[in-house]
């Protein structure tokens, strides 16, 4: 029991969806000793929604991540119907075969969909003692996930909100998967150059002032929606402010990041706002550079969005486009750690 207790106390301790979601698997295969254990969770949005699954492979895989994905190779929702029966109903189901199958709905927070499901494989079908204490980790799981959500999540947007922005930043640039994928000698090293970028919403004000302040909320919730469906499962968008967005996204070189906030750009455009019509948005991005802060990073996409604001809106700006307009950068901040 104390075994179980104390690895209920490592499992609330993270404040990283991943790790945490590493440790509730290491907690089952602890207690239930399964012949193997996944958690299946639901990415994207719908209703192209897909499946990413992450299988147990023990200690030392924690931090495997769920970066560099190829989401079109993913298994779409209604491939695994066993998986979607368990999350809709939100109850256990056993799956009689050669190896059981033992699957567990797990909560999805306040993330947008990410629901997912908790998959056993053991010999015999657990007992009712094994699946109700199961079950009992997974919801207080669930509840510490809500929690985990409500902290770091916008209530509006679902969006990750502002505070967990530096963090994100930092844990991109230097965390576990950075350095993993900057060992892993099999991916060319242009595959993982970083971007920001800055989203910005045209005359908003106007929209607030022409339709209050309701419908302007609802076009934050939809344009929200828009950047998930437009941008990859796996970039990281944050609300920044009022209508300003950042996105922490991945891509070889600037014509691609461009081309994906090209198609947001153009998208939102051509979007039917309910009873509000027609917006557009501009938006500034920088390349992510060794030795960043992230408001460096943040200077110089922000200065490339006053250009996409000056020269028009309803544009995408980036490091070209500054130095074409002979913008220079913003002074670098010292990256250097202030110890005292
Ligand atoms: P620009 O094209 O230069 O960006 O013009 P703008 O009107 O969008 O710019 P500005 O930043 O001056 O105005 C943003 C407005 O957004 C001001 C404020 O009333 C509104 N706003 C800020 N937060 C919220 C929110 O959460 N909900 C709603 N409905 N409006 C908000
Ligand atoms: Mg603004
Ligand atoms: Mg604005």
């Amino acid at each position: 029991m104390s075994s179980l207790v104390d690895h209920l106390v490592e499992l609330t301790r993270f404040r990283d969806r991943d790790q945490a979601d590493a440790l509730l698997m290491e907690t089952l295969a602890d207690l239930i000793r399964p012949l193997a254990l996944a958690l299946h969770r639901c990415v994207g949005e719908p209703p192209q929604a897909r499946w990413l699954s992450r299988p147990w492979q023990g200690r030392t895989a924690r931090h495997q991540g769920a970066r560099r994905l190829d989401f079109e190779q993913l298994p779409p929702l209604d491939s695994r119907a066993e998986w979607l029966a368990c999350v809709r109903s939100g109850q256990p189901q056993t799956l009689a075969g050669e190896p059981v199958r033992e699957l567990f709905p797990v909560a999805a927070g306040a993330q947008p969909g990410a629901a997912g499901v908790l998959e056993l494989q053991v010999a015999q079908p657990l007992s009712t003692e094994s699946r109700d204490t199961v079950q009992a980790i997974v919801k207080l799981y669930g509840n510490f996930l809500a929690l985990l959500d409500y902290g770091q999540r916008d209530a509006l947007t679902g969006l990750l909100n502002r505070k967990t922005f530096d963090d994100a930043f930092m844990n991109t640039l230097m965390g576990p998967e950075a350095q993993a994928m900057a060992q892993d000698t099999r991916a060319s090293r242009s595959d993982c150059r970083h971007w920001l970028a800055v989203l910005d919403v045209d005359h908003f004000k106007r929209i607030n002032d022409r339709f209050g302040h309701l419908l302007g909320d609802e076009v934050l919730l939809l344009l929200a929606r828009l950047m998930r469906s437009v941008l990859r499962f796996d970039d990281q968008i944050f609300r920044f402010g009022g209508e300003e967005f950042v996105v922490l996204l991945s891509a070889a070189q600037e014509s691609d990041v461009a081309a994906v906030l090209e198609r947001l750009r153009a998208q939102v455009e051509q979007f039917d706002f309910p009873q509000v019509g027609r917006v557009t948005v501009s938006l500034g991005f920088s390349d992510v550079r060794a030795g960043d802060l992230p408001t460096a990073a943040f200077d110089r996409a922000d200065k490339a969005l006053y250009l996409a604001k000056t020269s028009g809106r309803n544009r995408v700006s980036g490091p070209t486009a500054l130095a074409a307009a002979g913008i220079a950068e913003p002074e670098v901040k010292s990256g250097g750690v202030d110890l005292f």
